[in-house]
């Protein structure tokens, strides 16, 4: 599968999207929509520029294939190719606005992965980060033991209702899947504990997996890794054997990659839900009751990966509105033009600066709502969001939505 440095790899690139390229009418509705080259005008960073260069690259090295090529490629043209490829946050905006529709982030992605086998690209970075998240099963290099050190700070504050039981013992149907960042990093970790008592409330019978549960591995595919197949199969003979009816993700990278990449790998046997669409329905049931007022106004946040990748818009909106006291203000760009935080894609590790600066421009959109509050229901888009906000020493209040949910059950939020 390796393949000479210097050459670029076609294995991963399906026909059809081969074909794509020359779809591409060079319109430039992706280059206006684009949120990194919003913040960085080099023209390489465009979705355009990128099919362009992918084509001439293609047309130099494969004769025949576009055209007459000379067989040879140009190691500036691949230098930039490669780095613009990866320095894309994959939120899927080029997608939505391409009169063509093209599928350009499925087309990074395999791109991206064809690369990483051949050794062209990611930036070491990228890769490092692979690595370790092969290694420990998570990308903060924890054992898999303190997975769980959430509950015991979340009972010792009394932020805890109650122990959640291991899905190995207590057989649950429902299985609260709560994904890296919410069970290991400390300033999300109140995410996995909201999550806990709102489903222990509701009176859910649910389990976790404490120190079973592994890395979700949506960032090796989002990276390229070719290692996520293998991982993704495993996770899902896993799951598959406990016998559960139900997933729930907290993460909307863990959902997109269960729901969406897993899905292409193998049958999984359990519907998958993301937290803010569960609560939606519990709510829609009467099942939980959010009678604590809140008062202000908030506005919305959409992850990529819950609203464009998969199209979920509508049920946290619902949650929002159904709180006493929230007044629901709208960004200038929402559902399927949200602007994107720069937390997705590996792009945090490709150039963190362009990524903090994705976070800034989206607390700026926050800002000119007038909200007091900016929600988010994913772990990874709150923490980006958090750094915005605490970079610019924002009023805005970022608060996760299971947060608000559980203050207003009457819940004990710290
Ligand atoms: S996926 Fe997003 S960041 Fe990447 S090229 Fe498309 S619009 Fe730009
Ligand atoms: S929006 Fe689509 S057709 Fe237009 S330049 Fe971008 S990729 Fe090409």
């Amino acid at each position: 599968m390796t393949q000479s440095k210097g050459k670029l790899p076609l294995d991963k690139v399906s026909a059809k999207q081969l074909m794509g390229l020359d779809a591409c009418t060079r319109c430039g509705e992706c280059q206006k929509w684009c949120p990194i080259y919003t913040l960085d005008s080099r023209e390489d960073v465009t979705p355009r520029a990128k099919i362009k260069s992918l084509k001439g690259l293609l047309k130099s090295q494969q004769p025949g294939f576009f055209g007459l090529g000379k067989g040879k490629t140009d190691p500036q043209a691949l230098a930039t190719f490669t780095k613009s490829l990866w320095e894309c946050s994959c939120c899927n905006q080029c997608h939505f606005v391409c009169p063509a529709r093209l599928d350009t982030v499925e087309l990074w992605e395999n791109m991206r992965e064809a690369m990483y086998v051949a050794g062209i690209g990611p930036v070491p970075e990228q890769r490092t980060y692979c690595d370790t998240l092969k290694t420990f099963g998570n990308p903060y290099k924890k054992e898999q033991v303190e997975r769980t050190a959430w509950i015991e700070s979340g009972l010792s504050r009394g932020t805890l209702l109650e122990r959640p039981g291991l899905i190995t013992d207590n057989r649950a149907p429902v299985l609260l899947f709560l994904g890296c960042t919410a069970s290991y990093d400390e300033k999300i970790n109140l995410v996995a504990q909201h999550a806990a008592n709102i489903l222990n409330r509701a009176g859910i019978q649910f389990g976790i997996m404490g120190p079973d549960e592994d890395c979700c591995y949506g960032k090796l595919r989002r990276i390229g890794d070719p290692d996520f197949a293998e991982k993704a199969n495993s996770n899902i003979a896993r799951l598959n054997n406990l016998g559960i009816e139900t997933l729930i993700t907290a993460c909307a990278g863990c959902f997109k990659t269960l729901k969406h990449d897993y899905s292409k790998i193998a049958k999984q046997n359990y519907k998958i839900y993301h937290l803010a669409e569960y609560m939606d329905i519990l709510l829609a049931q009467g099942t939980i009751r959010l009678e604590v007022p809140i008062e202000g106004k908030i506005t919305y946040h959409d992850p990529c990966l819950l609203g464009r990748h998969i199209g979920i818009y509508e049920p946290p909106r619902r949650i929002i509105r159904a709180i006493p006291g929230l007044e629901l203000v709208e960004m200038g760009r929402n559902r399927q033009h949200s602007r994107c935080c720069g937390a997705g894609g590996g792009l945090k590790m490709a150039n963190h600066d362009l990524q903090e600066a994705a976070s800034v421009y989206r607390i700026r959109d926050a800002e000119a709502t007038g909200a007091e509050y900016l929600t988010t229901p994913c772990p990874t888009c709150f923490s980006g969001l958090s750094g915005g906000a605490a970079k610019i020493e924002s009023p805005l209040k970022v608060r996760h939505l299971a947060d608000l949910v559980a203050q207003s059950m009457g819940i004990k939020t710290p």
